[in-house]
């Protein structure tokens, strides 16, 4: 059985109910506050480990409580966070979340400590044969470029979540074993014409497909009461990631991916516990 390698984001989500959204010099009144744990990485990272898998995340938090905070909360849910460092005068990122009263959002997010990861992080990062490397695009793309590098030279399987979406160079996303994508993601890298040696499109509420040498595997979707849709792509990841890693073949693992993606909606955030 392989472990999980997560090199990727950690973000703390404020969350807070507006009336209307605030014009440009205008103060509003929020409704409640919720932190909630965030970051694709962090997301994915949890979502593994409550998949079985054996999960280690290289990531930067700042140094302030909100780090200290997350770093114990994701050793609790079972990451190993050895690998995650602590950034000096430097916050932990965080997204600022405006929901209105129709549900739409509005959004600013601060990078914060996930864009000071560098290639040094990588020092702790030694993948093997029958791990995998499971990246998403929140961090810099030189990190996730020279990890895809040496994930290949181990020989570990590479799962590169391709979200948010960046044009990548063709290289480098064909340098990983599998892309995981939405359908929104799906289009923009289709016009792109990179083809990745293999393709998972997440259907939302239709499921997931797993596009390999011109054969297609489809997993149906499950039918949810939705509470939140945030983070279903990422447990989809985390689950389908922990699925390869413990040995189990592609329709298996789409089926739990869907699975666990399906079981994301059900609930309100990205992951099953706030600050
Ligand atoms: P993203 O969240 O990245 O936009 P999707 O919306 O495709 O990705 O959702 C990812 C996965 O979450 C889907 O493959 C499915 O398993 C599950 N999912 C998402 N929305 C629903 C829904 N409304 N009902 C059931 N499962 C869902």
């Amino acid at each position: 059985m392989g472990s999980v390698w997560v090199i990727g984001s950690l973000n703390v989500d404020l969350v807070s109910r507006v009336y209307r959204f605030p014009a440009p010099g205008e103060t509003v009144l929020g409704r409640g506050m919720q932190r909630l744990p965030g970051g694709k990485g962090a997301n994915q990272a949890v979502a593994a480990a409550a998949a079985g898998a054996v999960v280690r995340m290289i990531g930067r938090v700042g140094d302030d409580a909100a780090g200290a905070e997350y770093l114990a909360a994701l050793a609790d849910r079972g990451v190993d966070v050895s690998g995650i460092r602590i950034e000096p005068n430097c916050p932990t990122g965080h997204a600022m979340i405006l929901l209105d009263q129709s549900g739409e959002n509005c959004i600013v997010v601060i990078p914060g400590a996930n864009g000071q990861v560098g290639l040094e992080d990588l020092d702790s990062f030694r993948p093997s044969c029958g791990d995998v490397v499971l990246l998403q695009l929140e961090v810099p793309t030189e990190v996730i470029a020279a990890a895809v590098a040496a994930g290949n030279a181990a020989k570990a399987t590479l799962v590169l979540n391709l979200s948010p979406y960046v044009e990548l160079p063709p290289e480098l996303v064909r340098g990983c074993d599998v892309v995981v994508v939405n359908e929104h993601e799906a289009a923009q890298l289709r016009a792109t014409g990179i083809e990745p040696r293999s393709l998972v499109v997440t259907l939302g509420a239709g499921g997931a497909r797993w596009e390999c040498d011109r054969q297609a595997e489809s997993a149906a979707g499950q039918a949810v009461e939705v509470v939140d849709t945030t983070g279903a792509g990422d447990a989809f990841a985390g689950a389908l990631a922990a699925a390869l890693a413990l040995g189990e073949r592609h329709r298996v693992a789409l089926r739990s991916a869907v699975a666990a993606g399906a079981a994301a909606v059900g609930h309100f955030g990205a992951q099953r516990w706030t600050f």
